[in-house]
């Protein structure tokens, strides 16, 4: 191989050969700052004997730590011994936005997660997930994509499954998101968020599994720790990784996962005002259709009656803001219906028929 390249991304790393090896892709962007240098970010291969590949990524938003400490403790603390196949690890994807604390790319205002399957020459955030697209995701027999809520949200730690129609595939990722072990996955329907990973990555043929992992711009203990052993049985499940490596690394049995509905079921509840937001409810918490989930206070005046804002549905408080102050249109919160073993083979079933 002669290396990596898109658009103005390139990489000499060799992925081909046996061994671990680190290197780096590099990106130009004529900018202000950036005008006369490479914006790097790392990659690294561990290959042991043949097998199949794992794709994993972190930094896809750049607010966003768990996922990132994951991949590169993989690349830390496996060797090529450990592996029947293959890791590719790109631990910091949108490197711009990482180093600005930020969500989404500072040179181009791209968010990388909606930017797939990307563009040569049309904008560092394209031009990236072109890079992801093309060169990595085609090597990949399973691509994880780790990330968390971000500086605006709190998440429960949860895989999703981004269904696809396509009864096989999943089936797949259920399965997938079972041996991850994290305690919920979310199911969401096909075609829900365009411009994403897992639809490239479904696209190029990869099983595909991204997650939530906390939340809130900060290091959750638990949730990487989560993160991690779901990571190493996923890839002990996909045998590219030998069971003795994922034991010696911490690993143990997948606990059991609770199915939530993100579809058309869940509900966001959201402020049709400008408020100071006390929340009422807890994430995670199991919530009636009625309850009140947040008060409302206004800003500027005691006088003025606080307002309670109440669930839509029935269900599991699955995505929380962080932030207080709220304005009209944001949301505090996302409840979403569990989903009984029987209601997600009927969920499965009905999106394969490509019914509703
Ligand atoms: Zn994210």
């Amino acid at each position: 191989m002669m290396g990596l390249a898109f658009g103005t991304l390139s990489s000499p790393l060799d992925l081909d050969a046996a061994g671990k090896r680190a290197g780096q892709y590099g990106l130009t962007h004529s900018g202000n700052r950036h005008a006369f240098s490479a914006i790097r970010a790392p990659l690294g291969v561990i290959r042991g004997e043949d097998g199949p590949t794992a794709l994993i990524c972190g930094g896809n938003h750049g607010d966003e730590y768990e996922g990132q400490i994951i991949a590169r403790r993989l690349f830390e603390r496996l060797e090529p011994e450990d592996l029947h196949g293959r890791l590719i690890l790109a631990p910091a994807l949108n490197m711009p936005a990482i180093e600005a604390v930020s969500r989404t790319s500072p040179l181009d205002g791209g968010n990388l997660n909606r930017s797939f399957p990307g563009e040569a020459h049309a904008g560092p955030t394209r031009e990236i997930a072109g890079f992801v697209a093309t060169q990595l995701m085609p090597l990949a027999d399973i691509a994880i994509d780790l990330h968390s809520g971000g500086t605006g949200t709190a998440y429960l730690d949860a895989a999703y499954l981004c269904l696809s129609g396509d009864a096989a595939r999943d089936a797949q990722t259920r399965a997938m998101a079972t041996t991850m072990g994290l305690p919920f996955a979310m199911v969401v329907p096909p075609g829900d968020t365009p411009g994403d990973f897992d639809g490239a990555a479904h696209a190029a043929g990869c099983a595909m599994l991204s997650c939530e992992l906390g939340g809130e711009g900060k290091v959750s203990r638990r949730a990487l720790e989560a993160g991690w052993q779901g990571v190493l049985r996923v890839l002990v499940d996909a045998g590219i990784l030998h069971e003795a490596a994922a034991t010696r690394l911490g690993a143990g049995p997948a606990p059991q996962t609770r199915f939530l509905d993100l579809g058309a079921a869940s509900a966001a509840v959201t402020s049709d005002h400008q408020a100071l937001a006390e929340p009422l409810v807890a994430l995670g918490e199991a919530v009636s259709a009625g309850q009140p989930i947040a008060r409302l206070r206004d800003l500027h005046r005691l006088d003025v009656s606080a307002i309670d804002l109440t669930a839509h549905v029935a269900g599991i408080v699955a995505i929380q803001r962080a932030g207080a102050i709220v304005a009209p249109g944001d949301h505090l919160c996302v409840i979403c219906p569990e989903l009984s073993g029987t209601a997600l083979d009927a969920l499965l079933e009905q999106t394969a028929r490509g019914a509703p």
